[in-house]
């Protein structure tokens, strides 16, 4: 029975953007080597997306191609991502079959479609999108209740009114007491020594996080 689950899995199609083997820039697993499966299509517009390339590019793969992929850069930690990754059904076989192998799995989500479907060996990072992303109003709070200790939530933080919007929904949440939380600066519009100082002057429970691939590589680089 296992075998034939298997095989169907393998044979999903999902639409994929890039697969690359990089180092990880965000969350608390930030700096370590990692295989990212970048996925096409996205139901969001941040106003500050640096991913917009994923909105169509990409080729249709078999799940089975992906994993061959996956497993010719010898890295154990792979993450999906997007565009938004949950919008192709088919990204459940996906994680499955990763979890099945043995791979640590991470699943970065713009936090506006149902996590309930995920497979939970799978870490979640999960957006709450900020008024500045223009995409405030997507944002499915019910994902907050599915949340675990080593999921993390993510605020990418524009100004000072997204910042006050963040602490905010911190404190409704009690975000803190459930999972990590990240606060993250937009790359060139407010600066990670603004954010730092309002984090310390708060005691906010929050990890500053600085996307360590855009200091490391070339501006605008792709795959890496
Ligand atoms: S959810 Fe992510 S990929 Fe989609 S528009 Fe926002 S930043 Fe870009």
């Amino acid at each position: 029975m296992t075998a034939v689950l298997t095989r169907d899995r393998a044979a999903t199609r999902l639409k994929i953007n890039e697969i690359f083997h990089s180092v990880q820039g965000e969350s608390r697993h930030a700096g370590r080597p990692c295989v990212f499966v970048r996925l096409t299509h996205c139901n969001l517009r941040c106003t500050w997306c640096d991913t917009a390339y994923a909105f169509e590019e990409g080729i249709d793969m078999p799940v089975g191609a992906i994993l061959q992929r996956v497993a010719a850069y010898g890295t154990g930690y792979v993450l999906v991502t997007g565009g938004e990754p949950l919008l192709q059904e088919g990204v459940h076989d996906l994680i499955g079959e990763l979890c099945d192998r043995g791979f640590e799995v991470a699943v970065e989500t713009g936090g506006s479609l149902d996590l309930a479907p995920l497979d939970r060996r799978a870490m979640v990072v999960m957006d709450l999108k900020c008024p500045g992303s223009g995409m405030c109003g997507k944002n499915r709070l019910e994902n907050i209740e599915m949340l675990r200790r080593d999921d993390e939530v993510k605020f990418v933080v524009a100004d000072r009114a997204d910042y006050d919007w963040s602490r905010e929904m911190i404190e409704r949440h009690r975000l803190a007491g459930r999972c990590g939380v990240l606060l993250s600066p937009v790359h060139g519009a407010l600066h990670p020594r603004l954010l730092a100082e309002w984090i310390l002057a708060d005691r906010l429970p929050v990890r500053l996080q600085l996307q360590i691939h855009k200091f490391i590589w070339p501006p605008d680089a792709r795959g890496v």
